[in-house]
Order: C-alpha cells, then structure tokens, then sequence
C-alpha cells in the first residue's frame, strides 16, 4: 500500500483517485472545488496536506499554467507548491495533458523524480481503470511508479526521458484528429458520389484505408454501432479538448520547426467547429466539413 497525494479531482482525477484507493492505497484528494473532495470522500483541508508524507503525488489538472502553478507557485494553496510540501524521496506524477516544454520545465524544477503521465481513454477509461498512459522520466521513476499508473489504467508505455509522454500524446491526438477529417472527408464524397455508408465502410474497413476513426469511431451512424455518430454525437471525446491538443502539438511543433501542415489544417478546422459546438463528440465535425461555408477557399 502506497500513501498517494492527489490533486485535481475533476471529471478524470476523481474516477482515478477512487480506483488507487479502490486498489488499496491511502489517497488524500486535494480540489479548489470542495464539493468533488466530498464525492472522494478523503479529502485534505490543502495541497500541502495532501501532499506531505506521501509516496506519490498526482496531478490530473486542466492545463499547463495550473501544473506550474500546482507544483511550483502555491497557487494550490501551499506557500511554494506542492513540491516543497512533499517528502524529498516522493515520486512526482502529472497525468494532465500540457505542453511538452512545462511538462520539462517543472521536471527540472523540482529536486524529486517526476514523470509526465498523460493519459487517453477519457472519462470511461478513468472509471473503469483501462486508461492508456504514455510516461516520460528516467527509468528508476518510470519503475516504482508503474504498479501506481497500472492501478489506474491497462496500458502503461514509458516513451522515453521527461516530455517524452507529452510528446506521445500530441504526436498521437493530431494523428487522430487527421484521420477523423480524412474519415469524414472520405464518407462526404462517398454521399456525393451515390456510395452507401455502409459499402465505403465494408471496402475501407478491410483495405489500405482502414483506421481507428473508421473501424471504431466511425462518424457516420450505422456502420460501428456503439460509434457517438449513433447517439446524436454525444461525446466521447468532446470537440473542445481535441482543440486543445491539437494547440498542444502546434506549439510543439512550432518550437522544434516540425512541418505539420496536416495538423495545422486539423487545428484550424477543430477551432472553427468547437467554437460553436465544443461540447459535441470531435467526429461531429463531419457536419462541418459537409456544409460549403466552411469548405477551405
Ligand atoms: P476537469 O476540468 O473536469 O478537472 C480539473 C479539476 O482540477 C477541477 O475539478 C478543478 O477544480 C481542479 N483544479 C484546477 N486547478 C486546481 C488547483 N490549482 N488545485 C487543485 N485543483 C485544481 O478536467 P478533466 O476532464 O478531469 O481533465 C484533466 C486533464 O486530463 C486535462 O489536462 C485534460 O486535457 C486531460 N484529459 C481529459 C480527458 C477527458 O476526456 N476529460 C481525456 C484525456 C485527457
């Protein structure tokens, strides 16, 4: 049994949360929002609190300006974040999704091991503890943390030295939010084209244009029945945090001079869609992409 501090009990962190204790370990929650500590049911009157003599501290937070803060600022409501509050042989774990270069920056700002710990599966993953996570950091931390991150999710991939999760993450989120337009793209000209949903869908399912967005995600109703396209596009993955991602990997890639005009395009599409439907499942921009306004000039 490991003592967990853990911090950011949101739609993610409490189902994780609840699943290290369910796991038999002694988790001490920690939100600005009082009412999710209640829904733990072990909640710390601060961060510091939360974080003091435990094993592992873990941050599920909103975006890289509240991970900073979180660890490094107090803005969490300890006097200098959660990393002066924590035992100096804690293993720091940061399971939000945020650039790449925060993600190095605290690492290195903090005298602990931490490893970035992004996750995909969204809220069912949490719940039910298939999480995917993609971890940077070196390899001793990767180690004593894995039976923590296996507690949680049921793949546990360590990607490389610290931003390497994060790395993984945007590379993997801009591949998905390509291959969603080009799924979408492809089923539009289908329609135009007199082609059933259905025979695009038995054809590219079983040759060279198969992915994940078609096989189990497709955007189209019928085809995949469990697909959001089957229940009015009802996230899922909403619009709104794939804009987000994709955000994460064009800041990235602006940094290192990566040419990705892919996922600059997906970027721009996703952010044109998600300001007026952010909370819609992001395979709903196949309405988007079908209606002339929003056809690239
Ligand atoms: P959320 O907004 O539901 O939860 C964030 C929580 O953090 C809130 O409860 C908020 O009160 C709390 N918080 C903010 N600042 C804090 C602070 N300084 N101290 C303590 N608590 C603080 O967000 P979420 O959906 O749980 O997502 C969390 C992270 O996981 C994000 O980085 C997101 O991109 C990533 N993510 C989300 C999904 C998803 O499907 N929701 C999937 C994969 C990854």
């Amino acid at each position: 049994m490991a003592r967990i501090g853990f911090v950011g009990l949101g739609n993610m962190g409490l189902p994780m949360a609840r699943n290290l204790a369910r796991a038999g370990h002694a988790v001490a929650g920690f939100d600005l929002d009082a009412a999710r500590m209640q829904a733990l049911g072990s909640g710390a009157a601060s961060a510091a609190e939360a974080a003091a003599g435990a094993d592992f501290i873990i941050t599920m937070l909103p975006a890289g300006t509240h991970v900073r803060q979180a660890w490094l600022d107090g803005a969490a409501g300890t006097a200098q974040g959660l990393a002066a509050a924590a035992r100096p042989d804690a293993v720091f774990i940061d399971c939000s999704t945020i650039e790449v270069a925060v993600a190095r920056e605290v690492a290195a700002a903090v005298a602990q091991p931490m490893l970035d710990a992004p996750v995909s599966g969204g809220v069912m993953g949490a719940e039910n503890a298939t999480l995917t996570f993609m971890v940077g950091g070196t390899d001793d931390a990767f180690a004593t943390a894995r039976p923590i991150l296996e507690a949680m999710g049921r793949t546990v991939v360590h990607c490389g030295a610290s931003g390497a999760g994060q790395a993984a993450k945007a590379c993997n989120n801009m591949l998905l939010a390509v291959s969603m337009i080009g799924t979408c793209e492809a089923f539009i000209l289908a329609e135009k084209l007199g082609l059933s949903h259905q025979a695009l869908f038995d054809v590219a399912s079983k040759s060279s244009g198969q992915c994940w967005a078609l096989t189990t995600y497709c955007p189209v109703p019928g085809p995949v029945p469990g697909s959001p396209a089957n229940r009015d596009y009802q996230p899922g993955f909403a619009a709104a945090l794939m804009l987000k991602d994709l955000g994460l990997a064009q800041a990235a890639a602006g940094e290192v001079g990566a040419v990705t005009p892919l996922g600059a395009r997906a970027l721009e599409l996703y952010r044109e869609f998600a300001s007026l439907h952010g909370l819609t499942d992001f395979s709903g921009i196949i309405h988007q992409l079908r209606s002339n306004g929003s056809r690239p000039s």
